[in-house]
Order: structure tokens, then C-alpha cells, then sequence
């Protein structure tokens, strides 16, 4: 699995819709890169603080960068 890929698998993956197969080497990915454990944990931050800010108009943590927050806005846009 590739960086690109895991990140095309994060939404499933905390929306828990994997396969088995799909959630093994989306682990298998975590176990051996750095930058993907840390951008899962950032992305995470990013999914609570836009529901928070989606339930009680608070703003997103400065830490969170705005294209991250952009991007799950727009598919959040698009599931709707
Ligand atoms: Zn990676």
C-alpha cells in the first residue's frame, strides 16, 4: 500500500467499512510508516473538531491545517 492509498482508505476505515483484506494492509501501512500514523492522528483530530464545530459553531484548532478541514468538509458536501 501506498501513502495515497492509505489516505484513500481513511475515510472507510473510520467510517469501519473495510474489507479485511483492505483493513490488514491498512495496518500492515501504519506499522511501517511514521508519516501516515501521524497524518491518521491528525486527520482524527480533524473529523472531532469539524463535528464540534458542525454541533456548537466552535472553531477548529489552529493546529488542524485548513486544507485538511476543507477537504473533509467537501466530502462530507458530497455524501450529503
Ligand atoms: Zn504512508
Amino acid at each position: 500500500m501506498t501513502c495515497r492509498e492509505f489516505a484513500e482508505f481513511l475515510d472507510a476505515f473510520l467510517a469501519g467499512t473495510l474489507l479485511a483484506e483492505e483493513m490488514a494492509a491498512f495496518h500492515r501501512h501504519l506499522a511501517v510508516c511514521v508519516h501516515c500514523v501521524t497524518y491518521l492522528d491528525t486527520y482524527r483530530r480533524t473529523v472531532d473538531a469539524c463535528r464540534r464545530l458542525g454541533a456548537t459553531g466552535e472553531d477548529v484548532p489552529a493546529e488542524v491545517p485548513e486544507e485538511l478541514v476543507q477537504a473533509i468538509l467537501a466530502s462530507r458536501r458530497k455524501q450529503a
